[in-house]
């Protein structure tokens, strides 16, 4: 089973439908982040449309200023969500630095909910790595996916030490310094995402939507960078997401679903 661990669903517009269908002919295992509380919400609909879909609840960091004075209003998504993100800090693409206190307050309630209530954690690291690998061992939240990354090299490997799994995606077929970090991270570690449908739009590669099936692009250059066949890291990258969930009770369901031949 292909695996897309971070993907924005609720972005879809019109091509939502042609999305899901994507989704079940192809058998892509999707975590859904959520950008904020509506995002959620229209997740958990979408999420009912399909058994292949985990839908999971954040304050993405451009959001954090909005809740930061409202965040045990947040506590009743939380309980609700059986996994966390998309969360995490952005010191470079967002400017404004007057929401830098803001996005840390909201990570560390977040991380630290995540630490109480035993969940995985979905994690945008813009600039923020060293700062989100100390909260993360803080509060002892062992199970992490780092999205997208693309940070110095050195904290990657400290992250590697402590056991994050990386989400390599579209960006993997047009940058070098990506190639690196898809070499540099461990098989035990390696996950895929397309965090479609907006980042080949975002890397100005695609005027469209980016659609499901750009997971398979994304597992054709892994193999090609780390010397593996296709069916190879699709079976890594599949035992790695097993291994992630775990015996996680409040995934049971995911589990069954994406074990399933
Ligand atoms: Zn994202």
């Amino acid at each position: 089973m292909l695996i897309d661990a971070h993907v924005h669903l609720d972005k879809y517009g019109d091509l939502l439908d042609q999305a899901l269908s994507e989704i079940d002919a192809q058998r892509i295992f999707t975590v859904a982040t959520a950008m904020d509380v509506p995002s959620y919400l229209e997740l958990r609909k979408i999420a009912e449309r399909s058994p292949f879909i985990l839908p999971t609840f954040g304050v993405h960091p451009r959001r954090a200023a909005e809740y930061v004075d409202r965040l045990p209003e947040l506590g009743r998504y939380l309980e609700m969500s059986p996994a966390i993100g998309e969360i995490g800090l952005d010191f470079h693409w967002v400017k404004d630095t007057a929401t830098y206190p803001a996005q840390r307050k909201v990570l560390e309630y977040f991380i630290a909910s995540a630490g109480e209530q035993n969940k995985f954690v979905n994690l945008h690291t813009k600039a923020g790595e060293k700062e989100i690998l100390d909260l993360l061992a803080k509060y002892k939240v062992r199970r992490a996916i780092i999205h997208w990354y693309s940070g110095p090299l050195d904290i990657l490997n400290a992250m590697i030490d402590y056991g994050c799994y990386f989400t390599i995606g579209v960006e993997l077929l047009y940058s070098d310094y990506i190639k690196t970090i898809a070499q540099a991270v461990p098989d035990h570690l390696l996950l895929t995402e397309t965090d479609n449908p907006g980042a080949l739009k975002w890397l100005k590669k695609h005027d469209d939507l980016g659609m499901p099936n750009a997971i398979k692009s994304v597992i054709a250059a892994l193999a090609e960078v780390r010397d593996a066949s296709p069916e190879k890291i699709e079976t890594v990258v599949q035992q790695n997401f097993a291994r992630l969930i775990g015996d996680d009770p409040g995934l049971r369901n995911v589990a069954r679903v994406f074990r399933q031949p």
